[in-house]
């Protein structure tokens, strides 16, 4: 459950982003925020199910989970990261939706026949185990201040993507696309100011 899609695949089929280390952030990576109104990519529902198959290593076994309640999660992610990088109490639904989902397939323990460490998601009290992990995920992050530390938006202010900056110096969400974006548009601008 922790192997990372591939950035080239998840960018090959129309995400502009994604392999983080967390799901989370692939996930909340699918709506972009400086377009208005914003763009879904998880639009339409093919594209929804290509994304949770694009994760399948590192997400639960079971259904997809519905569009509604997808965006819910994705969301309720979006605003309480958001409010930890611009240093904010997040909104008390966000909390409320988090909660709810992490709780809606509740997990236990077990140890398997061949002596391996195994979690079991139980989607018989009505949740979604992709969705519960997902949010679990979340909340695990922002009780770890290490990695929270590490949690960034992209330097490009047209880019609203969310990672964590394994380097120190990563600044960018894929540096090969915004990095030379916002580099040319730097040198653009200095050389029309010279001019
Ligand atoms: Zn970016």
């Amino acid at each position: 459950m922790t192997t990372r899609p591939n950035v080239n695949e998840l960018l090959e089929a129309g995400f502009g982003m994604g392999g983080e280390r967390l799901a989370v952030l692939d996930l909340v990576d699918t709506e972009l925020l400086v377009p208005d109104p914003s763009i879904d990519l998880l639009e339409p529902a093919g594209q929804r199910d290509k994304w949770w198959a694009l994760q399948a290593s590192r997400v639960p076994e079971g259904p997809v989970p519905d569009a509604a309640a997808t965006r819910r999660v994705r969301s309720a992610a979006r605003e309480v990261l958001d409010a930890h990088l611009t240093g904010r109490r997040p909104q008390a639904t966000a909390i409320e939706d988090l909660n709810a989902a992490s709780s809606s397939a509740p997990q236990s323990v077990r140890l398997s026949a061949d002596g391996q460490f195994e979690v079991r998601y139980h989607p018989e009290y009505g949740g979604n185990a992709k969705l519960a992990s997902i949010a679990r995920e979340t909340i695990e992050l922002l009780a770890d201040a290490e990695q929270l530390a590490l949690l960034r938006r992209c330097a490009n202010p047209e880019c609203s993507m969310l990672f964590l900056a394994e380097h120190k110096r990563r600044q960018w969400c894929v540096g090969s696309i915004c990095g030379n974006r916002t580099r040319v548009a730097r040198h653009y601008e200095k050389t029309r100011k010279q001019s």
